[in-house]
């Protein structure tokens, strides 16, 4: 497949889904809440010719759109979740929320790039397959809450990845490389605590205080951290403290705890031995407790095989040249990072990258070399079922980290939106490659079957958990 092709294709539609994300950056929508986020997505799959199924997985904004038929079916992974209290204005260089966004979100991990970039690779690819009257079907994946939802991997539960060839998807970044990083595997529970309430002064003695147990229970995981496993990682929030009443002894408080590890075993081990911390507050404060998992997702496996193919791919159609304006804005966002956050940006680009400069405007050599990322993906689920690759694309300057105002205020800027044509170009080559070579589809798979070591794929989230659907405290 010619890259001017898909360049040319890529760049006519660009300003058109350049718009389309800077809608979905107003949106600013939390997980499971992607309503009007997730329906200009389908509005516009529709008037693309794709057929689209809604509601997937008991999921309202979750859908999948295909076009194209017969072999091979590749998946295009999409997702437009935003972050709370990340309001930020737009190309300002200082942290101030936004006017145009009212409900105090922002888009601080470029969810809004993330699923337009991947939605114009999948129109771009349906476009090939018909000019070149190919055999093939793509599908594009409307993935929500991928922001401690674990939206994919509710939807990997109901089988609806089964079937692909392949999955490639991106992520909006601060360079241009491939994800070859393994990402840790994660379960989310609600530790409930029900005790009696009494009045604090008068009868404290006839009360059982939840409030203790949780408080208890969180010590005692502290204490924990010292005997598990040094990669793995426990986060909690109280969720709830039982009033704001000191006079009451608290009846019901609640703890939603994280825990992550690299492996889904790891988790569960770590898992079970926090619960048994959990029976202890309780039995100490002579309380109930219910244990209620939330969600959870698996750790990423890579694909070499699509990686190289990716990679090719990437090197293909990066070397976006930047004008004054988008070098001195860079310039001005790259002077609010701090020092230290500059030295963890550059720990992997050291040996590839001797003068930083505020944006990044290579590609990053594809390493043998598999570090591992403190974070977690529910792209791992689908990665345990199909071949997977992804790739990052410099869409912010240099240095600035996700998840921060930095990265809501540049989300409408020219550098995102290049940055989002490259990655759509990238999986269209990518997708592209695989549709008219059978041969590397098969390695693929063989590679996946090996490091599945001839298991199955066994979604991470009990059957009887529902997609927790209310507005998630992200
Ligand atoms: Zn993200």
């Amino acid at each position: 497949m010619k890259s001017e092709v898909i360049d040319q294709f890529v760049e006519s539609h660009g300003e058109q889904y350049a718009a389309i994300s800077d809608t979905i950056w107003r949106y600013a929508e939390l997980g499971y809440q992607e309503r009007d986020s997730s329906r200009i997505h389908i509005d516009n799959l529709k008037v693309s010719g794709f057929s689209v199924r809604e509601g997937v997985a008991g999921i309202p904004t979750a859908f999948i759109a295909e076009a194209g038929s017969g072999g091979p079916v590749i998946g295009i992974l999409g997702e437009f979740d935003a972050l709370s209290g990340l309001s930020q204005s737009s190309m300002a260089v200082s942290c101030m929320p936004s006017v145009e966004i009212a409900n105090g979100n922002g888009h601080g991990c470029g969810h809004h790039l993330l699923g337009v970039s991947a939605h114009l690779a999948a129109v771009t690819v349906k476009n090939l397959l018909e000019s070149y009257g190919l055999p093939g079907t793509v599908r594009f994946y409307g993935c929500p809450a991928e922001e401690g939802g674990w939206g994919k991997s509710f939807m990997a539960r109901e089988g609806v990845f089964d079937d692909l060839d392949a999955a490639l998807t991106w992520h909006p970044w601060t360079v241009n490389a491939i994800w070859n990083k393994h990402t840790l595997a994660v379960k989310q529970a609600y530790f409930r605590f029900s005790g009696i309430s009494a009045h604090a002064g008068y009868s404290p003695h006839l009360g059982r205080s939840a409030l203790d147990a949780v408080e208890l229970m969180n010590v005692g995981s502290n204490y924990l951290r010292e005997h598990i496993i040094p990669s793995a990682r426990v986060h909690y929030a109280v969720t709830n403290a039982g009033g704001v009443a000191p006079n009451v002894v608290q009846p019901k408080a609640e703890v939603l705890y994280m825990i992550r590890a690299p492996r889904n075993s790891d988790v569960n081990e770590v898992f079970e031995r926090v619960c048994n911390v959990a029976r202890g507050a309780a039995l100490m404060t002579s309380c109930e407790l219910e244990i209620k998992v939330h969600s959870a997702c698996s750790n990423l496996v890579f694909n070499d095989v699509l990686n190289r193919t990716m990679q090719t791919n990437l090197e293909r159609f990066s070397g976006t040249a930047y004008r004054e304006e988008e070098l001195a804005f860079a310039a001005s966002m790259h002077r609010t990072v701090r020092a230290e956050e500059l030295e963890v940006a550059g720990r992997d680009l050291l040996s590839v990258w001797k003068d930083p400069k505020p944006l990044f405007d290579g590609v990053v050599p594809l390493s043998g070399e598999r570090g591992q990322i403190h974070g977690s993906t529910d792209v791992g689920d689908v990665s345990w079922i199909t071949p997977t690759a992804q790739c990052f694309t410099a869409c912010f300057a240099y240095g600035t980290s996700a998840h921060s105002w930095q990265w809501v205020a540049q989300g409408k800027s020219s550098i995102a939106h290049k940055g989002m044509l490259i990655a759509a170009k990238t999986i269209a080559g990518t997708a592209m490659d695989l549709m008219v070579n059978p041969n590397l589809l098969k390695e693929a798979r063989r590679e996946l079957e090996r490091q599945r070591g001839g298991k199955p794929y066994v979604c991470p989230i009990p059957a009887n958990v529902e997609p927790p659907l209310a507005a998630l405290v992200a």
